[in-house]
Protein backbone atom coordinates (compact mmCIF):
# COMPACT_ATOMS: atom_id res chain seq x y z
CA UNK A 1 0.00 0.00 0.00
CA UNK A 2 1.33 3.78 -0.83
CA UNK A 3 1.38 5.88 1.86
CA UNK A 4 2.35 8.75 -0.20
CA UNK A 5 -0.91 8.73 -2.07
CA UNK A 6 -3.06 8.84 0.50
CA UNK A 7 -0.49 11.42 2.92
CA UNK A 8 0.07 13.91 -0.04
CA UNK A 9 2.69 16.12 -0.39
CA UNK A 10 6.58 15.13 -0.02
CA UNK A 11 7.63 14.42 3.40
CA UNK A 12 5.05 11.19 3.08
CA UNK A 13 7.37 10.28 -0.19
CA UNK A 14 10.03 10.29 2.03
CA UNK A 15 8.87 8.20 4.70
CA UNK A 16 7.07 5.72 2.01
CA UNK A 17 10.52 4.73 0.90
CA UNK A 18 11.74 4.17 5.07
CA UNK A 19 8.78 1.90 5.41
CA UNK A 20 9.79 0.16 1.77
CA UNK A 21 13.31 0.23 2.60
CA UNK A 22 12.47 -1.45 6.49
CA UNK A 23 9.93 -4.09 4.40
CA UNK A 24 12.62 -5.27 2.14
CA UNK A 25 14.78 -5.99 5.41
CA UNK A 26 11.84 -7.75 6.87
CA UNK A 27 11.32 -9.61 3.64
CA UNK A 28 15.25 -10.89 3.09
CA UNK A 29 14.38 -11.85 7.19
CA UNK A 30 11.22 -14.51 6.42
CA UNK A 31 8.92 -12.06 7.76
CA UNK A 32 6.52 -11.01 5.27
CA UNK A 33 3.58 -11.82 6.07
CA UNK A 34 3.09 -8.98 8.24
CA UNK A 35 5.77 -6.95 7.61
CA UNK A 36 3.70 -3.73 6.64
CA UNK A 37 2.39 -3.39 9.96
CA UNK A 38 5.85 -4.26 11.88
CA UNK A 39 7.36 -1.96 9.05
CA UNK A 40 5.34 0.91 10.57
CA UNK A 41 5.85 0.00 13.84
CA UNK A 42 9.41 -0.36 13.37
CA UNK A 43 9.81 3.39 11.42
CA UNK A 44 7.85 4.90 14.23
CA UNK A 45 9.85 3.10 17.06
CA UNK A 46 12.50 4.04 15.45
CA UNK A 47 11.82 7.99 15.04
CA UNK A 48 10.95 7.75 19.24
CA UNK A 49 14.79 6.41 19.83
CA UNK A 50 16.33 8.67 17.26
CA UNK A 51 14.42 11.42 18.79
CA UNK A 52 15.00 10.47 22.49
CA UNK A 53 19.28 10.42 21.69
CA UNK A 54 18.91 13.25 20.44
CA UNK A 55 17.54 14.70 23.99
CA UNK A 56 19.81 12.81 25.53
CA UNK A 57 22.61 14.35 23.70
CA UNK A 58 21.69 17.76 24.30
CA UNK A 59 20.63 17.85 27.32
CA UNK A 60 23.29 15.80 29.44
CA UNK A 61 26.44 17.95 28.52
CA UNK A 62 24.11 20.70 29.86
CA UNK A 63 22.82 19.66 33.11
CA UNK A 64 26.49 18.25 33.65
CA UNK A 65 28.03 20.87 32.86
CA UNK A 66 25.84 23.85 33.86
CA UNK A 67 23.71 22.32 36.43
CA UNK A 68 21.05 24.05 38.85
CA UNK A 69 21.65 21.63 41.82
CA UNK A 70 22.85 18.66 42.79
CA UNK A 71 21.32 15.59 45.35
CA UNK A 72 23.57 13.45 47.65
CA UNK A 73 21.68 10.35 46.38
CA UNK A 74 19.93 9.94 42.83
CA UNK A 75 16.93 8.43 43.00
CA UNK A 76 16.99 4.67 41.26
CA UNK A 77 17.01 5.77 37.53
CA UNK A 78 15.23 2.39 36.63
CA UNK A 79 11.63 3.78 36.33
CA UNK A 80 12.95 6.73 34.22
CA UNK A 81 14.36 4.03 31.56
CA UNK A 82 10.82 2.28 31.65
CA UNK A 83 9.58 5.56 31.35
CA UNK A 84 11.67 6.21 28.26
CA UNK A 85 10.88 2.36 27.22
CA UNK A 86 7.48 2.38 27.70
CA UNK A 87 6.42 5.93 25.71
CA UNK A 88 8.79 5.46 22.78
CA UNK A 89 8.86 1.79 22.32
CA UNK A 90 5.50 1.36 22.75
CA UNK A 91 2.91 4.03 23.32
CA UNK A 92 4.15 6.61 20.64
CA UNK A 93 4.75 4.24 17.99
CA UNK A 94 1.05 2.68 18.30
CA UNK A 95 -0.83 5.58 18.83
CA UNK A 96 1.64 7.19 15.25
CA UNK A 97 -0.02 3.70 13.79
CA UNK A 98 -3.28 4.66 14.81
CA UNK A 99 -3.36 8.03 13.71
CA UNK A 100 -0.92 7.22 10.57
CA UNK A 101 -2.37 4.23 8.93
CA UNK A 102 -5.97 3.53 10.74
CA UNK A 103 -7.64 6.73 11.85
CA UNK A 104 -7.10 8.72 8.75
CA UNK A 105 -7.52 6.08 6.32
CA UNK A 106 -11.33 6.03 8.08
CA UNK A 107 -11.87 9.41 8.43
CA UNK A 108 -10.39 9.91 4.57
CA UNK A 109 -13.15 6.76 3.33
CA UNK A 110 -15.81 8.43 5.49
CA UNK A 111 -15.57 12.26 4.09
CA UNK A 112 -15.23 10.52 0.68
CA UNK A 113 -17.86 9.17 0.84
CA UNK A 114 -20.21 12.23 2.30
CA UNK A 115 -18.64 14.54 -0.12
CA UNK A 116 -16.83 16.60 2.21
CA UNK A 117 -13.81 18.46 1.98
CA UNK A 118 -11.62 18.07 5.17
CA UNK A 119 -10.84 21.33 7.16
CA UNK A 120 -7.37 22.60 7.16
CA UNK A 121 -5.60 25.32 7.56
CA UNK A 122 -4.51 25.60 3.56
CA UNK A 123 -7.85 25.32 2.76
CA UNK A 124 -9.05 28.40 5.41
CA UNK A 125 -6.22 30.13 4.24
CA UNK A 126 -5.50 29.25 0.43
CA UNK A 127 -2.35 31.53 0.40
CA UNK A 128 -0.80 29.33 2.72
CA UNK A 129 -0.43 26.10 0.33
CA UNK A 130 2.45 27.48 -0.80
CA UNK A 131 4.12 28.61 2.96
CA UNK A 132 4.57 24.32 4.06
CA UNK A 133 7.36 25.37 6.45
CA UNK A 134 4.88 27.86 7.71
CA UNK A 135 1.54 25.32 7.84
CA UNK A 136 3.43 23.11 9.56
CA UNK A 137 4.88 25.69 12.66
CA UNK A 138 0.81 26.73 12.57
CA UNK A 139 -0.42 23.51 13.10
CA UNK A 140 2.80 23.23 15.86
CA UNK A 141 1.48 25.70 17.86
CA UNK A 142 -2.33 25.10 17.54
CA UNK A 143 -1.37 21.24 19.02
CA UNK A 144 0.76 23.21 22.08
CA UNK A 145 -2.20 25.71 22.88
CA UNK A 146 -4.66 22.20 22.76
CA UNK A 147 -1.93 20.92 25.04
CA UNK A 148 -1.32 23.84 27.49
CA UNK A 149 -5.40 23.77 27.81
CA UNK A 150 -5.66 20.02 28.52
CA UNK A 151 -2.35 20.78 31.16
CA UNK A 152 -4.22 23.41 32.71
CA UNK A 153 -7.34 21.69 33.05
CA UNK A 154 -5.83 18.53 34.72
CA UNK A 155 -4.67 21.14 37.44
CA UNK A 156 -8.49 22.22 37.94
CA UNK A 157 -9.97 18.62 38.27
CA UNK A 158 -9.15 16.68 41.93
CA UNK A 159 -9.39 13.08 39.92
CA UNK A 160 -7.28 14.58 37.16
CA UNK A 161 -4.58 15.58 39.18
CA UNK A 162 -4.51 12.73 41.00
CA UNK A 163 -2.64 11.32 38.13
CA UNK A 164 -1.47 14.16 36.50
CA UNK A 165 0.56 14.41 39.90
CA UNK A 166 2.52 11.12 39.26
CA UNK A 167 4.38 13.79 36.86
CA UNK A 168 4.62 16.46 39.56
CA UNK A 169 6.53 14.29 42.81
CA UNK A 170 9.39 14.24 40.96
CA UNK A 171 11.38 15.48 43.15
CA UNK A 172 14.94 15.36 41.38
CA UNK A 173 13.70 17.11 37.91
CA UNK A 174 15.88 16.07 34.96
CA UNK A 175 15.36 15.80 31.63
CA UNK A 176 14.07 11.92 31.95
CA UNK A 177 10.63 13.59 33.59
CA UNK A 178 9.19 14.75 30.78
CA UNK A 179 8.25 11.48 30.41
CA UNK A 180 7.07 10.69 34.08
CA UNK A 181 3.49 10.20 33.20
CA UNK A 182 0.86 8.04 34.29
CA UNK A 183 -0.48 5.68 31.05
CA UNK A 184 -3.91 7.11 31.77
CA UNK A 185 -2.70 10.37 31.45
CA UNK A 186 -0.87 9.44 28.35
CA UNK A 187 -4.22 7.99 26.76
CA UNK A 188 -6.38 10.92 27.59
CA UNK A 189 -2.97 13.67 25.74
CA UNK A 190 -2.99 11.45 22.80
CA UNK A 191 -6.54 10.98 22.12
CA UNK A 192 -7.20 14.80 22.49
CA UNK A 193 -4.67 15.86 20.63
CA UNK A 194 -5.29 13.12 17.50
CA UNK A 195 -8.89 14.81 18.23
CA UNK A 196 -7.57 18.63 17.87
CA UNK A 197 -5.02 17.24 14.52
CA UNK A 198 -8.00 15.36 13.00
CA UNK A 199 -10.09 18.45 13.61
CA UNK A 200 -7.74 21.12 12.06
CA UNK A 201 -6.44 18.28 9.17
CA UNK A 202 -3.43 18.09 10.03
CA UNK A 203 -1.96 15.44 7.41
CA UNK A 204 -1.33 12.23 9.17
CA UNK A 205 2.60 12.28 8.18
CA UNK A 206 2.76 15.48 10.14
CA UNK A 207 1.04 14.50 13.08
CA UNK A 208 3.63 12.48 14.62
CA UNK A 209 6.92 14.24 14.09
CA UNK A 210 4.95 17.23 15.57
CA UNK A 211 4.17 15.34 18.98
CA UNK A 212 8.15 14.36 18.76
CA UNK A 213 9.03 18.08 18.61
CA UNK A 214 6.87 19.03 21.00
CA UNK A 215 8.56 16.42 23.52
CA UNK A 216 11.87 17.50 22.63
CA UNK A 217 11.20 20.91 23.57
CA UNK A 218 9.77 19.89 26.42
CA UNK A 219 12.16 17.55 27.00
CA UNK A 220 14.81 20.13 27.35
CA UNK A 221 12.42 22.29 29.61
CA UNK A 222 12.78 19.63 32.71
CA UNK A 223 16.62 19.71 32.28
CA UNK A 224 18.31 20.56 35.86
CA UNK A 225 20.53 23.63 34.52
CA UNK A 226 20.67 26.99 35.19
CA UNK A 227 21.17 27.85 31.59
CA UNK A 228 18.89 30.36 30.39
CA UNK A 229 17.33 31.22 26.51
CA UNK A 230 17.27 35.14 27.94
CA UNK A 231 14.67 37.36 27.92
CA UNK A 232 13.25 37.03 24.08
CA UNK A 233 14.28 33.25 24.68
CA UNK A 234 11.88 32.87 27.14
CA UNK A 235 8.94 34.68 25.81
CA UNK A 236 9.29 32.52 23.06
CA UNK A 237 9.76 28.91 24.50
CA UNK A 238 9.22 26.72 27.68
CA UNK A 239 12.46 27.12 29.41
CA UNK A 240 13.82 24.83 32.13
CA UNK A 241 13.88 28.09 34.18
CA UNK A 242 9.83 28.52 33.62
CA UNK A 243 8.93 25.08 33.72
CA UNK A 244 10.55 24.50 36.90
CA UNK A 245 8.32 27.09 38.54
CA UNK A 246 5.45 24.86 37.26
CA UNK A 247 7.18 21.93 38.81
CA UNK A 248 7.43 23.86 42.54
CA UNK A 249 6.35 22.26 45.65
CA UNK A 250 4.33 25.91 46.22
CA UNK A 251 2.70 25.16 42.17
CA UNK A 252 1.54 21.38 42.85
CA UNK A 253 -2.34 21.27 42.53
CA UNK A 254 -4.83 23.65 41.84
CA UNK A 255 -2.40 27.26 42.35
CA UNK A 256 0.10 25.93 39.81
CA UNK A 257 1.43 28.53 36.71
CA UNK A 258 3.55 28.47 33.87
CA UNK A 259 1.33 25.13 32.06
CA UNK A 260 3.23 25.38 28.60
CA UNK A 261 4.25 22.37 26.94
CA UNK A 262 6.79 24.12 24.65
CA UNK A 263 5.78 27.91 23.75
CA UNK A 264 5.01 29.94 26.50
CA UNK A 265 2.52 32.67 24.19
CA UNK A 266 -0.08 30.30 26.03
CA UNK A 267 0.20 31.38 29.39
CA UNK A 268 1.09 34.90 28.43
CA UNK A 269 -2.10 35.28 27.00
CA UNK A 270 -4.20 33.24 29.26
CA UNK A 271 -2.67 35.16 32.27
CA UNK A 272 -0.82 31.91 33.73
CA UNK A 273 2.80 33.30 33.10
CA UNK A 274 5.05 33.52 35.71
CA UNK A 275 8.59 34.50 34.53
CA UNK A 276 11.97 35.33 37.01
CA UNK A 277 11.09 32.88 39.54
CA UNK A 278 13.90 31.20 40.96
CA UNK A 279 12.35 27.72 42.31
CA UNK A 280 15.02 25.25 42.89
CA UNK A 281 13.18 22.44 44.83
CA UNK A 282 10.66 20.32 42.93
CA UNK A 283 8.06 18.16 44.25
CA UNK A 284 4.28 17.46 45.63
CA UNK A 285 4.43 17.49 48.81
CA UNK A 286 0.86 15.57 48.69
CA UNK A 287 2.49 12.61 47.24
CA UNK A 288 3.24 9.27 48.58
CA UNK A 289 6.37 7.88 48.76
CA UNK A 290 5.69 5.15 46.44
CA UNK A 291 4.55 7.96 44.18
CA UNK A 292 8.18 9.81 44.35
CA UNK A 293 10.88 6.86 44.75
CA UNK A 294 8.85 3.59 43.36
CA UNK A 295 9.12 1.70 40.58
CA UNK A 296 6.89 2.66 37.19
CA UNK A 297 4.45 0.47 38.50
CA UNK A 298 4.86 1.57 42.03
CA UNK A 299 3.95 5.30 40.41
CA UNK A 300 0.72 4.12 38.38
CA UNK A 301 -0.46 2.38 41.33
CA UNK A 302 0.07 5.24 43.77
CA UNK A 303 -1.60 7.95 40.93
CA UNK A 304 -4.37 6.07 40.48
CA UNK A 305 -5.02 5.58 44.53
CA UNK A 306 -4.88 9.08 44.49
CA UNK A 307 -7.40 9.70 41.44
CA UNK A 308 -9.85 7.73 42.87
CA UNK A 309 -8.90 10.05 46.60
CA UNK A 310 -9.27 13.18 45.09
CA UNK A 311 -12.42 12.20 43.25
CA UNK A 312 -14.26 10.89 46.28
CA UNK A 313 -13.21 13.81 48.37
CA UNK A 314 -14.42 16.04 45.13
CA UNK A 315 -17.67 14.16 45.50
CA UNK A 316 -17.93 14.57 49.05
CA UNK A 317 -17.51 18.21 49.35
CA UNK A 318 -19.94 18.46 46.28
CA UNK A 319 -22.90 16.55 48.35
CA UNK A 320 -21.47 18.92 51.66
CA UNK A 321 -22.32 21.47 49.49
CA UNK A 322 -26.04 20.76 47.86
CA UNK A 323 -26.91 19.66 51.44
CA UNK A 324 -26.30 22.97 53.37
ZN1 LIG B 1 1.32 20.12 35.85
ZN1 LIG C 1 6.84 18.97 33.70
Amino acid sequence: MCLASQAGPSGAVIIDSAINFIQSLLATSGLEQQSHTFALWLFFAGCGVLELCISILICTPIEHLWPLTSWSERNPVAADVTYAFVVRIVLFPLVAYFEFSWLSQQLDGFLFAHAITQPSLTTLIPGLASLPALVFFANFAILDCADYWKHRLSHRYGWWYGIHSVHHAEDQLTFWSDERSHILEDTITYLWLIAVGLAIGIPSFQFPFLILGLRLIASMAHSNTRISYGWLGDHIFISPRFHRTHHALKAAGRRSCNFGTALSWWDQIFGTAKFNDSTIETGDAGAEPAMVTGSWAAQQAAGFRRMVRLARRAKKTHTAKVAS
